[in-house]
């Protein structure tokens, strides 16, 4: 069966293979390093040097708009002293991108294969055999 783009969305919110599901996506044992390829399907999961750039990108995103912003319009409406909200910068900026570190390299995934589903083995097979059949 194909993996649907629902499935790919899924299982990156998951931290899952974006191909099998699998809880594989970090090392046994490791907190924060990313295994080379799925230890259930094999999917190679570090493409080329500087891929997870975009997991960078996610994370500081996330931290930066997600984050650190409220805690900025929050100060300028008034609802925060001045000393709050620099507190809440700091730990919010030095907390949030280790916490969203694994989960930034698993949206950086899924955000892959959602334009790109036709590149995982499992839609490949798919389509493989698809082309076997009409031969
Ligand atoms: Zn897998």
């Amino acid at each position: 069966m194909p993996v649907t783009r629902t499935q790919i969305i899924t299982r990156g919110l998951a931290n899952r293979c974006p191909n099998c599901g699998g809880r594989t996506l970090f090392k046994a044992g490791t907190l924060l390093e990313l295994d080379r390829s799925c230890r259930d399907c094999g999917l190679k999961l570090e493409k080329d040097e500087g891929f997870f750039l975009g997991a960078m990108a996610i994370n500081y995103g996330v931290t930066c708009v997600g984050l650190l912003t409220p805690v900025a319009a929050l100060w300028y409406l008034g609802a925060l002293s001045g000393k709050v909200a620099i507190g809440l910068v700091l730990g919010l900026g030095l907390i949030a991108p280790v916490a969203l570190y694994r989960s930034s390299r698993s949206w950086q995934l899924m955000l892959y294969y959602y334009f790109l589903p036709q590149h995982l083995p499992a839609n490949r097979r798919e389509l493989s055999g698809l082309e076997d059949e009409n031969v």
